[in-house]
């Protein structure tokens, strides 16, 4: 059953650059889509229209049922449906890691401080930060605030996760331990559509892998094929 289906999205910029050139992507519940290709292929613009970061001009997007209007008027609907983590984390820096979790359950979702604050908890401990809870964002390693960023994301218990080269910006010891997570969340049946270079994670986890380029698909395989033909 699918619960992302766009179909034809098109975007380009005033000066005329085509990021995406009608591009068609079903995902189903629980599936786990990993995005490849060259830089500027407009596999993050794609993404980022699920969630309504990015407007487009063309195509249309249903996210679970609910139509993404192309001036984004729905938004607060899909965001609620849609969580998200970037390359470069995007925590509060001045806010501790246990109130950057907290932060949109309680002002989005009008959650009690107290709720949000168990919730936030359980989610830092299966992300392995629990440790850090009451630690400012910079006072944590790479790897851990990506993880922290996972946990803010999954604090508002979206039906979707997307991510944008999660691991780019980490050090290479600390990669392992992000895919670690992502893996978990995979298996635990979150649906996710992962832009990643990452090849071992995407044999691993994918169910099927995506190569767009000049702002198209031009691709859609399950792994064990995707990396295996000549
Ligand atoms: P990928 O995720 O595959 O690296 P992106 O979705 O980030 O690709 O690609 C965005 C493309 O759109 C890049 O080629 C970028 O230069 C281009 N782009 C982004 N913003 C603008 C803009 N305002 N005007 C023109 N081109 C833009
Ligand atoms: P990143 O690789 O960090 O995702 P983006 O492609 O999102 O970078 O671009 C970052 C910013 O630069 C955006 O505001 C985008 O609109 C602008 N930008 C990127 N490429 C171009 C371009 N070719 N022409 C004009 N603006 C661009």
């Amino acid at each position: 059953e699918a619960i992302i289906v766009a179909e034809g999205v098109e975007k380009w910029y005033d000066n005329s650059f085509h990021v995406l050139q009608g591009v068609s992507l079903s995902v189903n519940k629980q599936e786990v889509v990993v995005m490849m290709g060259p830089s500027g292929s407009g596999k993050s613009t794609f993404i980022r229209t699920f969630n309504a970061l990015e407007p487009y001009q063309k195509g249309s997007i249903v996210i679970d049922g609910i139509k993404l209007s192309h001036d984004l008027k729905n938004i607060d609907a899909i965001r609620r449906e849609v969580g998200m983590v970037f390359q470069q984390f995007n925590l509060f820096p001045h806010l501790t890691v246990l109130d950057n979790v907290t932060l949109a359950p309680i002002w989005v979702r009008r959650w009690k401080k107290q709720k949000a604050e168990e919730v936030a908890m359980q989610l830092l401990e299966r992300v392995g930060i629990l440790e850090q809870a009451h630690k400012y964002p910079g006072q944590l390693s790479g790897g851990q605030q990506q993880r922290v960023a996972i946990a803010r994301a999954l604090a508002m218990q979206p039906k979707i996760m997307l991510f944008d080269e999660p691991t780019s910006a980490l050090d290479p010891e600390m990669v392992r331990e992000v895919l670690d997570v992502m893996r978990t969340l995979a298996n635990s049946g979150m649906t996710m559509v992962c832009v990643t270079h990452e090849v071992g994670f995407a044999r691993e986890v994918a169910d099927r892998v995506v190569f767009m380029d000049s702002g198209k698909i031009v691709e859609i395989a399950p792994p064990d094929e995707f990396f295996n033909h000549p």
